[in-house]
C-alpha cells in the first residue's frame, strides 16, 4: 500500500528520521533517530524500536520531525501590512479611513469569492509553514465594517479541505479610527452594529464549534480593544465562557491604541479589562509591546495569553521588553505569524535575537524556549494537552523539517534556529492526514494559485486611493525604492 498525499493512511504509519522530538514528564525530549507511530488520527509511540505492526513507513532522513505549530495570530489574508514596509505614517498610506471615506459609506474592497479565496491561499501558506494549528486573523482596513459568517462558513470548506486544524470566528467590532481632514484622529462608535455583529458570531459558534471530527473549533474575535466598547467586551467575555472557547483581542500593540484608551477610559488595556472582567485563561492577547505599570501583571494575575509575533511587531519597530522577563515572570505566551511571510520558524529566529539585543545579553533566551512557545504554549493557551506535543494519545499534527540543506551543528533545534526557514518544511500531518510532502500540498496548486492570489492583491493595490486621506494616486501612496526609469512595472 502506498501513502496518498492528502489522505489519511489506512493502518499504522511509522515515520522515522534523524531527529524527533517526543514529549516526556511535561517537556519536550530530543530522540536521535526516533520513531512515531500515528494511527487513525492519532500519536501511538515515540520512542525507538516499536514492536508493533505497520502499514506504512516515512524515512524523512536528515530531518526533525516534531509537532506542528500552533500559531495564535495565523496570517489569514494577502497581507496588507507588508504595504505599510516602507509606507508611513499610516493614516496617510490607506491604514486608517479618512472622513471622506466614511461619509462616502465603506464597502467591501473583495468579492465574496475573493475573501473565500485569499483565506483558502493562506490556509496553504500556513500548513507549507509547518503549521497545523491555526487562529485566523485578516485586517479590516479593506473591509466593510467586520468579517462575516459566509467567509468563515467558506473559510471552514477550505480548511477542511486542505486538512488545516483551525479555531474560527469572525472578527467583530462596535467601532473605528478615522481620520479627519486635518489630520486628527477620532474613535467613531456604532455600538448596535457591532453588538449585533457579536450575535452572529455567538451563533457561529454554537453551529460550528467542534465540527468536522473536532479539527474545526470555535472562537470569538472582538478586533481590538480601541474599536471596543464596554458592553461589546462584557458580553464577549461572558459568551466565550458560556461557549468554552478561546477569545482573542488585540491590545497593548500601538501608541495610538494607548493613547485612544487613556483619553476615552482614563487607562490602559490590561486595566481596562480587567474592570471588565473579561481576562481569564480563555483570553489570548496579541502584542504586548506596550505595557507599563501592573499591566503585565494584571495579565500574568489573570491566567490570560501573551500573543508574541516578532516579526510583525519589529518590522513597526515593536518589540517585547523581554521576552526573558515576560518568561520569567511567568506569563503564558504563545505565538502568531500576523504577518507575510507566515513562517514560525522566521518568527523564532527573530525573536531570540530581539530579546538578546534587548536585554545585551546573549545568554538571555535559548532556542528551546522559542520553540516551547511555538508548540506547548500556543496548546496550553487553547487547553489542549493533546496539541505542540508528540506523545502516545496526542493527535498526530506533525510538522517535518528537512535539516539536510543547511549546516548543523550537534543539536537540531539550534540548528533549526541558526540555518532554516518555513521553506525547509517538507512534510506535515495533520489528525494523521498527510496533508504535505515533499513539499506539495494536497489542493494548492503552485501554477495557478500564485497567480490568482497575486492579482487578487494587485486588485486591491489599486483600490487603495479610494480610502487613503487625500486619495492621492497609488504611486504617491507606495513609494519607490529606486527613481523608476521607464518601461513597465
Ligand atoms: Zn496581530
Amino acid at each position: 500500500m502506498s501513502l496518498r498525499l492528502g489522505e489519511r493512511p489506512r493502518g499504522p504509519l511509522l515515520l522515522t528520521a534523524r531527529w524527533v522530538v517526543g514529549h516526556e514528564n511535561d517537556h519536550h525530549v530530543l530522540l536521535p533517530g526516533g520513531e512515531v507511530v500515528v494511527d487513525e488520527g492519532a500519536v501511538r509511540f515515540v520512542g525507538h524500536g516499536y514492536a508493533g505492526e505497520v502499514a506504512h513507513r516515512l524515512d524523512l532522513g536528515d530531518a526533525l520531525i516534531g509537532p506542528g505549530f500552533v500559531d495564535l495570530d495565523a496570517l489569514s489574508d494577502l497581507d496588507t501590512t507588508i504595504l505599510g514596509f516602507d509606507n508611513q505614517p499610516a493614516w496617510r498610506k490607506g491604514r486608517v479611513w479618512p472622513r471622506s471615506y466614511v461619509e462616502r459609506g465603506p464597502y467591501e474592497m473583495y468579492s465574496e469569492d475573493e475573501l473565500a479565496y485569499q483565506k483558502r491561499f493562506a490556509f496553504a501558506q500556513l500548513l507549507r509553514n509547518g503549521i497545523t494549528t491555526a487562529l485566523p486573523i485578516a485586517s479590516l482596513f479593506y473591509r466593510q465594517w467586520g468579517e462575516t459568517v459566509g467567509e468563515f462558513e467558506a473559510a471552514i470548506d477550505a480548511a477542511v479541505e486542505l486538512g488545516l486544524r483551525v479555531y474560527l470566528g469572525p472578527a467583530y467590532r462596535t467601532g473605528n479610527v478615522v481620520v479627519e481632514s486635518d489630520g486628527t484622529m477620532v474613535a467613531d462608535f456604532d455600538e448596535a452594529r457591532g453588538l449585533a455583529e457579536l450575535e452572529a458570531a455567538i451563533d457561529f459558534c454554537r453551529r460550528h464549534d467542534d465540527t468536522h471530527g473536532g479539527l474545526v473549533r470555535a472562537m470569538l474575535a472582538p478586533d481590538r480593544v480601541e474599536t471596543c466598547t464596554a458592553e461589546l467586551l462584557r458580553r464577549s467575555a461572558a459568551a466565550a465562557r458560556d461557549l468554552a472557547v478561546p477569545i482573542r483581542l488585540h491590545c497593548c500593540q500601538g501608541q495610538m491604541e494607548v493613547d485612544t484608551l487613556r483619553r476615552l477610559h482614563g487607562t490602559t488595556a490590561p486595566g481596562w479589562l480587567r474592570s471588565l472582567d473579561f481576562l481569564s485563561e480563555r483570553s489570548l492577547l496579541p502584542h504586548a509591546t506596550y505595557v507599563s505599570g501592573d499591566d503585565l501583571d494584571i495579565i500574568r494575575d489573570s491566567g490570560a495569553t501573551i500573543v508574541h509575533c516578532p516579526l510583525v511587531s519589529a518590522r513597526h519597530g515593536g518589540v517585547i521588553r523581554s521576552f526573558r522577563t515576560y518568561r520569567e515572570a511567568g506569563q503564558r505566551i504563545g505565538m502568531g505569524t500576523d504577518t507575510w511571510p507566515p513562517d514560525m520558524i522566521l518568527n523564532m529566529q527573530l525573536g531570540m535575537m530581539l530579546c538578546r539585543v534587548v536585554e545585551r545579553d546573549i545568554g538571555a533566551v535559548r532556542a528551546e524556549h522559542y520553540y516551547d512557545a511555538a508548540t506547548v504554549g500556543g496548546a496550553d493557551a487553547l487547553g489542549r494537552p493533546d496539541l505542540g506535543r508528540l506523545r502516545p494519545g496526542a493527535r498526530a499534527d506533525i510538522a517535518v523539517i528537512d535539516l539536510a540543506h543547511t549546516l548543523r551543528g550537534p543539536d537540531p533545534i539550534q540548528s533549526m534556529m541558526t540555518g532554516a526557514s518555513g521553506r525547509d518544511v517538507t512534510t506535515v500531518l495533520v489528525d494523521g492526514r498527510l496533508v504535505m510532502h515533499e513539499r506539495r500540498i494536497a489542493g494548492f496548486d503552485d501554477e495557478t494559485d500564485w497567480p490568482r492570489a497575486q492579482a487578487q492583491f494587485d486588485g486591491l493595490i489599486a483600490r487603495y486611493p479610494e480610502r487613503t486621506h487625500g486619495h492621492p494616486p497609488v504611486e504617491e501612496i507606495f513609494s519607490s525604492s529606486y527613481p523608476l526609469r521607464g518601461g513597465a512595472r
